[in-house]
This record gives C-alpha cells, structure tokens and sequence, in this order.
C-alpha cells in the first residue's frame, strides 16, 4: 500500500513514521501529479485557511475530488479535518466539501487549546491516546456518517465510508492504531477496486 501525506502545509513527517509504522509505504505530496501512484491520502494538522489556500494555488481541489470520486480513501486530521468538511461554521466558504458535516474551528477555547486524552475509538480495541492542539469538533453529521468517537459528548471522530476524520493527532504519538485502521481502510478499497 503506498500512501501520501499532503505535503503543503503541517505536520507532514510525523504522519510519514506514523503510517510506515502501521506498514505502509509513505510519500510526501506536493504534486497532483503524484496522486495518481498512490492507493490512500493524508491531509495533515496545521492552519486549514493556509492549507485551503495552498491546495487552490496547486490545483488540489478538484484533483482530490477525483482521488476520492475513484473511491480512494482519505484520511484528515485536525485542519485536515475542516479541509473535509461540508461546512464550516461561521465561514461562508468550505474546501473539499467531501464529508457531509459541519465542523467548528478552534472549539475548544483558550482554557482547552491543547490537551491529551484517552480515547475510546469504534473499531479499535483500547483507547487511542489523542493530542488536541487548538483543534476542531464536529458539531453535525450527515445520516451516511458513522460517529467513531466523542469526547464530552462532543463528535472528535467519524467515518462517511472511504473518508475518516479525526480532530486530534494521532501522528504525535507513538500509537499508530488510527493509522492502522486507515491502513485497513486503503486495503479494503484497493481490493474492492480490483474487483470492479
Ligand atoms: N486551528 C487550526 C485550524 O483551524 C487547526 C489546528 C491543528 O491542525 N492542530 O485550521
């Protein structure tokens, strides 16, 4: 499985150890081009207004759209997860708009802007250790969106099929298991793929 790592913005190394650690084959993209020889992608933490930018400025947009439509998997995590969504509260503009869910930026406030929990994912056995930097939630899904995890009643993570998205990061950690699951999900999709 060889898997990209969006590379415009955030936190990109992080995510390549995290998915080599889960056994994958990890690149960084900076290219549309690139996208083609790759099976999954990840959008990484950083500033989704900077990411946003940068992937209009490099004709992303429409070439993740036709990464997806092809049904393979993404995977955001915490700006990468606003980049995903339908809707973004208090903004008139969203990005890729590929997950139907509306989602608030910085939701946590100032008392909160960065923390670690433990915590329960659906799918994975134990709990997940989760890092929280000025992170987003997940005020509203759609009916195709299966919620994976809350925190204080609050959506943090939650799959619409080939999408995953999580508010934390999980690449800051030495625990891949959201990785690995991603890595389950690419594989999946590359067989049913095959098939068609
Ligand atoms: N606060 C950032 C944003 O709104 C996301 C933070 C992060 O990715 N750690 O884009």
């Amino acid at each position: 499985m060889r898997i990209g790592v969006l590379a415009l913005q955030g936190a990109v190394a992080e995510h390549i150890r995290s998915l080599e650690a889960a056994g994958a084959e990890a690149v960084a993209v900076k290219r549309t081009e690139e996208l083609d020889e790759l099976q999954g992608l990840v959008i990484p933490g950083g500033e989704s207004t900077t990411i946003g930018k940068l992937m209009r400025k490099y004709g992303f947009m429409e070439a993740i759209r036709s990464f997806s439509a092809q049904g393979k998997p993404i995977f955001g995590t915490c700006a990468g997860l606003i980049v995903l969504a339908d809707q973004i509260e208090g903004q008139e503009e969203a990005h890729l708009k590929l997950m139907d869910m509306t989602v608030a930026r910085n939701a946590f406030g100032r008392q909160r802007e960065s923390f670690e929990t433990d915590l329960p994912v659906k799918g994975i056995d134990e709990t997940v250790r989760a890092v929280f930097i000025r992170a987003p939630l997940i005020k509203s899904v759609g009916p195709q969106v299966d919620v994976l995890s809350t925190y204080n009643d609050e959506i943090v993570t939650a799959r619409q099929g080939t999408l995953l998205a999580a508010s934390y990061h999980p690449e800051l950690t030495d625990d891949y298991r959201l990785h690995a699951y991603f890595v389950d999900m690419v594989k999946e999709a590359a067989a049913a793929g095959s098939k068609a």
